[in-house]
């Protein structure tokens, strides 16, 4: 019996990629340069690229923020400063807070019926601060965020965390709830717990050990 719920909070209760858009727009302007529609693809090839690289341990957040930007500009050939727009980007970013269409309506149903807990690869500073603008702490028994707990999705220390912090439940009381194949569902597969994949850009499920999949937060509702 399910007992506690791990949600993902990036592209799962958050927005990420519209908060990502909108701050680099924002940021585009102070710094005076034109934005382009290519923008935004550049910069989610790049971010999810160095993700990846993360999650893989090859690289760290702070790594991350060194040379994100500067990675974009030189594959758009725009001269700037990378560094010094990654600040100000990320400052855009921590009060960013767009939803996914149902995660309000998904929260409150969850925590009536369970824990609910946070599990995202961040700062720990942002992602509280974002999801109180959005209105979504109240719902939350408590947040774990790899800035805090040391190591990120997938690795089975950041699970090993948040069972230590749980007070040890066995892991058929818990699951896990996310939209990446990579830090989520094969993360908590191989952590032994049960996994839930949104997958609202219906992508191939072919190498996803996913227990479920839905296309939309509400689908939930029929799982739980
Ligand atoms: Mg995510």
């Amino acid at each position: 019996m399910i007992t506690t719920v791990l949600i993902d909070i990036d592209n799962t209760l958050l927005d990420f990629d519209e908060c990502a858009r909108l701050s680099a727009e924002k940021a585009f302007a102070d710094f005076g340069l034109p934005m382009r529609e290519d923008v935004f693809a550049v910069f989610t090839a790049v971010n999810n690229f160095l993700w990846s690289q993360i999650e893989a341990r090859k690289l760290t957040r702070d790594e991350l923020h060194k040379i994100r930007w500067q990675m974009i500009f030189d594959e758009l050939e725009i001269r700037a400063d990378g560094e010094a727009f990654e600040e100000r980007f990320v400052e855009y970013l921590f009060n960013s807070c767009v939803p996914v269409e149902g995660a309000h309506s998904l929260l409150e149903y969850l925590s009536e019926r369970y824990k609910v807990f946070a599990a995202s690869n961040a700062s720990l500073d942002q992602q509280k601060n974002r999801l109180g603008k959005a209105d979504m702490l109240k719902y939350m028994s408590g947040l774990f965020v790899s800035g805090d707990i040391g190591f990120p999705k997938p690795s089975k220390e950041f699970f090993d965390a948040c069972f230590e912090r749980l007070g040890s439940p066995p892991r058929s009381e818990v699951i896990l709830i996310g939209d990446s194949p990579a830090a989520d569902i094969i993360g908590g597969h191989a952590f032994g717990i049960t996994t839930c994949w949104l997958n609202r850009g219906g992508e191939s499920a072919a190498d996803v050990p996913a227990d479920y999949t839905v296309s939309s937060l509400a689908q939930i509702k029929g799982i739980l």
